[in-house]
C-alpha cells in the first residue's frame, strides 16, 4: 500500500501578503523537494475534496463561518486578527484544507492508503470556534477528529500536536471529550500562551489533554525522552483507533519564529516513533496534516523527513551533524510525568 500525499494548488492562492512568514512558498519548496528525491517512491499525489460547510460545523460558529464565507468577496488583503490574514481565495484555501485532512483519515480508514500526509495551508491548531487566531483558519485536524468520532463512529482518537506553539485551538475543541485525546509538545511560555502541563481537561475528560511544555532551547533528547516516557505510554494506555498528528516544523533550529533546537533529522525520528506507535495501537492508522515550520529549507528537508519515516525507511538522511547546544530539560519532563501519574501509570 502507499502512502498519500494529499495537495491542492489552491493551498497557494491563500495570499496573507507580502513578508508574511505563512506564505505560498512554504509548500512550493517543500514540492521541490519531494520532487528532487528519487528514492522517495510509493508516494501517491491525492487531489483533495473541498470540505462541506456541514464539515466546518464540526468544529466552528455558523456565524463565524458565515464570517470567513464573505471573505471571497474583498479586494486586496484583510485582517482577521494581528496574525491571520486572508484574500479572495482564502476561504476556498481553507475549505480544501479542510477537506484534504478529512480525505487524508477517511482514505486511512478505509484502507486505501497504508498513511498520509496532508501537505495544507492555511494551517489549523490555533483556530478557536468563532475565531481566526495565529495564521488558522479553520482547525482541520479538530475538523478531522470529530469527523471520525461523530461522522465515521470510531470511538476513542488521539492527536499528537508537535508544532513549536500550543495548538490552543485544538486542545479547547475537546477539553471536556475523553474521547478525543489531545497531547501538545510546545515551546513554553510562548504564543498563543496556553500549554501549562497543568491543563489537563476538565470533568470527565480530566487527565485527557497532556501539555509536554519545552523551555526555549529544548532540542531532539528532550523530545525522544518526553516520547519514550510520556506520550508512548499513555497512547498505548488510551488504546485509540487513529493517530492524527497535528505536524509542525517550527522547532527547527533555524526557524525564525521560535527558539527550540529540532534538526530535520529529529523530525524522523518523531515520525517514526509515533508510526511505530500506530502500528501496536491501531493497525498502523495515522495521518499527519501539516501546521507550521518557516524557515524553507529546513521545513521541507524535515517533511521529508516525515514521508520517509511514513514509507518505510529506517534512518534519516545523513545531513552533517549541528554542534547545538540543548538545553538540559529532563528535570522538567520528571515534573510532567508527576503531574500525569494521575491520571496515567508513567
Ligand atoms: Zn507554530
Amino acid at each position: 500500500m502507499s502512502t498519500g500525499l494529499f495537495y491542492h494548488p489552491i493551498f497557494l492562492e491563500h495570499d496573507t501578503g507580502w513578508g508574511h512568514p505563512e506564505r505560498a512558498q512554504r509548500l512550493v519548496t517543500i514540492l521541490d523537494e519531494i520532487e528532487k528525491r528519487k528514492d522517495l517512491n510509493n508516494i501517491e499525489t491525492v487531489l483533495p475534496d473541498k470540505a462541506s460547510i456541514k464539515d466546518i460545523q464540526l468544529n466552528h460558529s455558523d456565524n463565524y463561518i458565515k464570517l470567513i464565507q464573505n471573505t471571497s468577496e474583498i479586494k486586496g488583503i484583510k485582517h482577521l486578527d494581528p496574525d491571520t490574514a486572508v484574500c479572495s481565495k482564502s476561504y476556498e484555501s481553507a475549505l480544501h484544507a479542510c477537506g484534504a485532512v478529512l480525505n487524508a483519515a477517511k482514505s486511512v480508514y478505509e484502507g486505501i492508503y497504508r498513511n498520509a500526509f496532508a501537505l495544507v495551508r492555511p494551517p489549523g491548531h490555533h483556530a478557536l470556534f468563532s475565531q481566526a487566531m495565529g495564521f488558522c483558519i479553520f482547525n482541520n485536524i479538530a475538523i478531522a477528529a470529530k469527523y471520525l468520532k461523530n461522522v465515521m463512529g470510531l470511538r476513542k482518537v488521539v492527536i499528537i500536536d508537535w508544532d513549536a506553539h500550543h495548538g490552543n485551538g485544538t486542545q479547547d475543541s475537546f477539553y471536556n471529550d475523553p474521547d478525543v485525546l489531545y497531547i501538545s509538545l510546545h515551546q513554553f511560555p510562548f504564543y498563543p500562551g496556553t500549554g501549562s502541563a497543568n491543563e489537563i481537561g476538565t470533568g470527565i475528560a480530566k487527565g485527557f489533554n497532556v501539555n509536554i511544555p519545552m523551555f526555549a532551547y529544548s532540542g531532539e533528547n528532550t523530545y525522544l525522552l518526553a516520547i519514550e516516557r510520556i506520550i508512548s505510554p499513555i497512547v498505548y494506555q488510551f488504546s485509540p483507533e487513529f493517530i492524527l498528528i497535528s505536524a509542525g516544523y517550527d522547532g527547527h533550529y533555524k526557524d525564525p519564529l521560535t527558539q527550540l533546537l529540532l534538526t530535520s533529522n529529529t523530525f524522523f525520528k518523531l515520525s517514526k516513533a509515533v508510526i511505530e506507535i500506530a502500528n501496536e495501537v491501531c493497525s498502523g492508522r495515522i495521518i499527519f496534516s501539516l501546521e507550521g515550520g518557516y524557515y524553507l529549507k529546513g521545513l521541507s528537508q524535515s517533511v521529508v523527513e516525515t514521508l520517509r519515516a511514513m514509507v518505510g525507511y529506517n534512518n534519516p538522511v545523513p545531513y552533517p551533524s549541528e554542534e547545538l547546544k540543548e538545553r538540559n530539560s529532563s528535570m522538567e519532563i520528571e515534573q510532567i510525568i508527576e503531574i500525569q501519574k494521575r491520571y496515567w501509570k508513567l
